[in-house]
């Protein structure tokens, strides 16, 4: 079986079993193979019902007492068996998994491992697994995975699609030959798989990691590398002279331009007049304004008889950015118009329509700009956010959409990454960094707590929203979950409409929304019909509403530093004063510490460096990657020094002119730059 089939071509796995994958954003073999765990966890020894410690993972070898009973609980479905074992009770839980009323007989005895806890003084092992007690004797010791999951997935089905994958599929030969893979310590690509996924213990999943890791970088770099040959090459097709357009419209912005902010529109300026193509990064901390500079940059396109293209990262950006740019530019004369997926066919149509002719100069939507079947009259700007950065494919497209020229680029990015990282990661591309806040922000005040704040939380919510103010409120999942007790944002916003009471206007965000669904909730939030916006990290990219004030995230141990600043990010960015409060429900007291970084700075480069400080090397797994520039497995700042090795690689292996000893990281699963 190849790789890039989809997984449907595995045995046992169906069009239901297939979409609970694609959930998890796993629709082909490699994705499968990339689905790297979460974390892992150590089968423990076994122990007698008397010893069992409440809230721990145990193992304990039973034998079942009495029939299973089903309950159901708001549309849960749970499955109780008594069971014993000489020195006591317990009582097995599982969620969902109706079909053990047919596998479990009084009288049988096997060993469970599960979560202990206590539910109505009952001392209970809740969701376990079972095993035969000599099966449970070999692997007692060894680690299992867990794996970031949805309703109805379970890390059995996955690790059984795993292991059949890696039984029959054939790799790709691995690029690295055996003298390099020695020198660089690291195993082959075909054993890699199997290691992290099925690990004899952790140095050996970390040791796979790493290669997989070295992997992700390497693409990247080559595909950067790639770029600049292209880049250099590119003669300037639309040279440009500053407009008249762009005097007008800082005139008419409410305060001044930050120096960054001026000097970043000085730098764009400088290209786009140049000998060459621009190719610019604008890399600066959320919040530093960097959506006024890209609009200053398309109007200079606009004002000299061109159009220019911004791409947000979601639908949702796209509208808002809409909405806000053309405001901005009415009374400029300029026209400005969104092409989303969110709107109806007709209405694509006609924006499609005004994108040919030429009638639009500024044009706004997300990827599907370049991907879709829109004509541009003269295009000559693309602006992008980190996460798209285009490759030699997406070039290709769209220097057809511009009659075969090649428009000038510009990157946006917010993540905070220092020079040497940056200069390795974007070697080809120029770099303005607008390390500047606007003048006039108030510091983010910051406290992090426990849940039993949350009714003063609740309270201070309600006060500011009477003041007139909005409110963000962030949960890590979206829906309930048998493996974690984190909130979710439905069963988050209909408690909070309860506690709030019914002045209180509560709306929720969330990627499985559909993107109308999205738009016109994020629209009512801006637009201050909506008071309390109960959300998933989908509000992490670029959103902006400066009337919000508060946000309150909840398990806020469950994200990276880095993405925490992202999300706070969302506040503070008006003139009044806001707050952020972080909820920690974790035990562990790294976690708690960690969490104090975001009490004590608001800066995000400080967060980012203290982030990988207070990461150990066994850390890595579990972690959400932050910010904009995520790669699936690497993280640029604890990965570092592998960052640095397939810098080295990729010096040592020139991707040459004619694109021969081309290595195609579609080929091995990853595909960054399309
Ligand atoms: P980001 O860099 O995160 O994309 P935005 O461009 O969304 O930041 O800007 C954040 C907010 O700051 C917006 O509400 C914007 O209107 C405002 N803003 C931008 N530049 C300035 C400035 N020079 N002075 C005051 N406010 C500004
Ligand atoms: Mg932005």
């Amino acid at each position: 079986m190849e790789l890039s089939e989809d997984i449907t071509c595995l045995n046992g796995i169906g069009d239901k079993t297939a979409a609970l994958f694609k959930r998890v954003g796993v629709c082909s073999l490699w994705d499968l193979l990339n689905h790297i765990p979460a974390d892992y966890v150590r089968n423990p020894g076994l122990k007698k019902v008397k010893d069992i410690v409440p809230k721990e993972r145990t193992a304990v070898k039973l034998t079942i007492e009495g029939s299973p009973d089903i309950l159901r609980v708001r549309g849960l479905n749970i499955l109780n068996v008594p069971a014993k074992d000489e020195t006591g009770p317990v009582m097995l839980s599982w969620y969902n998994m109706p079909y053990l009323k047919k596998v479990l007989h009084p009288g049988m005895t096997r060993v469970f491992c599960g979560n202990a806890d206590v539910r109505r003084n009952m001392l209970s092992l809740v969701q376990c697994r079972m095993y035969d007690p000599g099966e449970y004797e070999k692997q007692k010791d060894s680690l299992e995975s867990v794996y970031h999951l949805t309703k109805g997935l379970t890390s059995k089905t996955v690790g059984k699609a795993l292991k059949n994958v890696l039984k029959n599929a054939s790799f790709p030969d691995d690029f690295l030959s055996e003298d390099e893979r020695i020198s660089l310590d690291m195993p082959p690509l075909s054993k890699c798989y199997e290691m992290i996924h099925f690990p004899k213990d952790l140095n050996e999943a970390l040791y796979a990691r790493r290669r997989l890791v070295f992997n992700e970088f390497y693409f990247f770099i080559r595909n950067i590398r790639r770029l600049k040959n292209n880049a250099k090459k590119s003669i300037n097709s639309f040279p440009l002279i500053e407009s008249a357009l762009c005097a007008r419209f800082i005139e008419t912005l409410p305060y001044e331009l930050t120096k960054a902010q001026k000097r970043t529109y000085e730098e764009i300026i400088k290209d786009l007049s140049s000998e060459h193509t621009m190719n610019r990064l604008v890399q600066g901390d959320v919040g530093s304004g960097k959506t006024v500079v890209a609009l200053l940059a398309m109007l200079t396109v606009a004002g000299n008889g061109y159009q220019a293209a911004l791409m947000a990262p979601t639908e949702v950006l796209a509208a808002q950015h809409m909405k806000n740019i053309s405001g901005a530019v009415k009374e400029l004369g300029v026209k400005c118009v969104l092409l989303s997926g969110a709107m109806t066919e007709k209405e694509k149509k006609t924006a499609r329509k005004c994108i040919k002719d030429g009638e639009a100069a500024l044009v706004i939507g997300t990827h599907a700009l370049i991907t879709d079947l829109v004509e541009f009259k003269n295009l000559a700007l693309a602006i992008t956010d980190e996460q798209h950065r285009f490759g030699v494919g997406q070039r290709k497209a769209l220097a057809e959409k511009c009659s075969g020229k090649m428009p000038h680029v510009l990157v946006m990015s917010a993540t905070p990454i220092p020079r040497t990282l940056a200069i390795i990661l974007y070697g080809d591309l120029d770099i303005s960094v607008m390390d500047e806040l606007p003048k006039m922000r108030l510091p983010i005040k910051n406290c992090v707590v426990g849940r039993q704040y949350r009714p003063k939380a609740y309270k201070f919510i309600k006060d500011e929203i009477a003041a007139g103010h909005q409110a963000y409120v962030i949960c890590p999942l979206v829906e309930e979950s048998e493996s974690s007790d984190c909130e979710n944002v439905e069963d988050y916003s209909a408690l909070l409409r309860e506690k709030l009471g019914p002045d209180i206007r509560v709306g929720m965000l969330h990627g499985r929304m559909r993107p109308k669904d999205k738009d016109a909730v994020m629209n009512d939030f801006s637009a201050g019909n909506i008071d309390v916006l109960v959300s998933t990290t989908v509000v992490e990219v670029g959103v902006d509403v400066p009337n919000a004030t508060v946000m309150l995230i909840e398990d806020a141990h469950m994200f990276g530093l880095s993405q925490l600043h992202q999300l706070r990010g969302r506040i503070g960015r008006g003139k009044d004063q806001s707050y952020c409060i972080f909820i920690d429900n974790s035990k562990s007291k790294e976690k708690n510490e960690r969490l104090q970084i975001m009490n004590s700075t608001n800066d995000g480069f400080k967060v980012a460096s203290e982030d990988l400080k207070t990461r150990g090397p066994g850390d890595i797994f579990g972690f959400r990657q932050s910010g904009e520039l995520s790669f699936k497995i690497g993280d640029i700042f604890t990965d570092a020094p592998v960052l640095k090795l397939a810098s080295e690689y990729a010096d040592a292996h020139p991707v040459t002119e004619d694109g021969e000893n081309d290595i195609n990281d579609r080929k091995y699963g990853l595909a960054y730059l399309l």
